[in-house]
């Protein structure tokens, strides 16, 4: 089910936005992502690495792979993935493997669709789904509104711009 962000999401959501930054800054696209423990500590993060490592290294699916090499299950089940976009089918399918908990998002997939159309950027060799049709008793929260929303929003377009 698909609820609303929280007051508390937004700090989380500013280091991804900041990876995200990096991200661009090193070349690759803006996504970044952290793992958030239970008791609100960032105990990972990641940001594209699509330039550097191969087309696959999404943040979300190096952190699914990073939580089943470092969490127990019962760890995983509690720790929150916060990330700049909706998760691809790929990583839905990592985070639903790995057993992650809640995930939040600031822009989701539809919506980074639809700037790519009037940026007119190729589209993505797969489609997309929701995450909730691809992971079972998941909680999501997300789109972000407003300013939040707009800062990935300005981000990805200052990279698009470039090309
Ligand atoms: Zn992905």
């Amino acid at each position: 089910m698909v609820q609303q962000l929280k007051q508390t999401d937004e700090k989380y959501l500013r280091r991804c936005l900041e990876l995200a930054n990096e991200s661009v800054e090193a070349g690759d696209e803006a996504f970044g992502s952290v793992l958030v423990s239970e008791d609100g500590r960032i105990i990972a993060e990641a940001r594209n690495r699509v330039n550097e490592k191969t087309i696959l290294a999404h943040p979300e699916i190096d952190l699914a792979y990073w939580a089943a090499e470092n969490l127990s299950k019962e760890e995983r089940t509690k720790t929150t993935m916060y990330t700049t976009g909706e998760h691809c089918p790929m990583c839905s399918a990592a985070h639903g493997w790995v057993g992650l908990g809640t995930l939040v998002y600031l822009s989701s997939a539809k919506q980074l669709g639809e700037w790519q159309t009037d940026f007119n950027l190729p589209s993505a060799p797969i489609n997309f789904l929701p995450v909730e049709d691809i992971i079972k008793n998941v909680e999501v929260r997300g789109p972000a509104k407003g300013d939040l929303l707009g800062e990935i929003k300005k981000i990805h377009e200052i990279n698009w711009l470039k090309k």
